[in-house]
């Protein structure tokens, strides 16, 4: 990867007050990348991710998005600059209607084709436009989790964080999610924490391994993928049989 990453951490430690939850964290993301971040209950991916966006304050490391130091700057500042932050149980606005969530999404932008990118959304995914009107709350899980990350891409963010988008979906809902990240690589960089690891794995171009909050192993995803013992050590069995662990 010779292009310079729009997404750098180093040296990231993160604690809950004694106790620590990420150790020297380093990871990059360049643009265009989708990268999984990967590992079990508890091993301190959604600390990293609300870490990144300023949710939680690393006691030692930084954070870069695109050559800038956010490593002190406030949530809103983060997002303003570019990042793009779905957390596990989406936040999606229940009362508001699709469409409002979706107006809510570009709230920051002063450009013109807010209309264009919601109608693109909608033409892409046609349940959002079937549902438009519709308040956010009455959707299904699954379509609530397109809903915050058409949210989300609403923003026109340089990366957007998705926290475990899958968790607790029926498998065609799954996949149309994924259908989802697929879409938006086109014009963002993803990263993604995912538990569903074959198929996180087979949509990333790269992955990291975190254990106990430490990143024990990072490559391509192809090399993950086919690793049977380290899909076994540190992704569970079911990974390492075949099946979506
Ligand atoms: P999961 O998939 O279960 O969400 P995770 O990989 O996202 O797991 P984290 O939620 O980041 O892991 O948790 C990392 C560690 O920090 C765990 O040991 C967890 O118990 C601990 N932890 C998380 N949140 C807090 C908190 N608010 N206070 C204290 N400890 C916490």
């Amino acid at each position: 990867m010779t292009s310079a990453p729009l997404l750098r951490i180093e040296g990231l430690q993160v604690n809950y007050g004694p106790v620590r939850a990420l150790h020297d964290v380093a990871l990059a993301v360049h643009p265009g990348e989708v990268v999984a971040v990967l590992g079990a209950n508890g091993a301190g991916k959604t600390t990293l991710l609300r870490t990144i966006s300023g949710l939680l304050r690393p006691v030692a490391g930084a954070i870069w998005l695109a050559g800038r130091d956010l490593t002190r700057l406030p949530p809103h500042t983060i997002a303003a600059a570019g990042l793009a932050h779905v957390p596990e149980g989406r936040g999606i606005l229940g009362r508001m209607t699709v469409l409002e969530n979706l107006r809510m999404g570009a709230y920051t932008r002063r450009d013109g084709e807010i209309d264009r990118d919601i109608a693109e959304l909608c033409e892409r995914f046609p349940i959002l436009h079937e549902r438009r009107h519709q308040p956010a709350g009455l959707l299904s899980g699954g379509q609530q989790q397109m809903l915050a990350i058409a949210r989300a891409w609403m923003a026109r963010p340089q990366l957007i964080m998705l926290d475990e988008p899958s968790l607790g979906l029926a498998p065609r809902m799954v996949a149309e999610v994924f259908r989802m990240i697929v879409a938006i690589r086109e014009r963002a960089a993803v990263l993604l924490v995912e538990q569903n690891t074959r198929a996180a794995l087979r949509l990333a171009d790269r992955g990291y391994v975190l254990e106990l909050g430490r990143v024990v192993l990072h490559g391509p995803a192809r090399d993950l993928l086919t690793d049977e013992g380290l899909v076994r050590a540190y992704l569970g069995r079911r990974a390492a049989q075949g099946g979506a662990a």
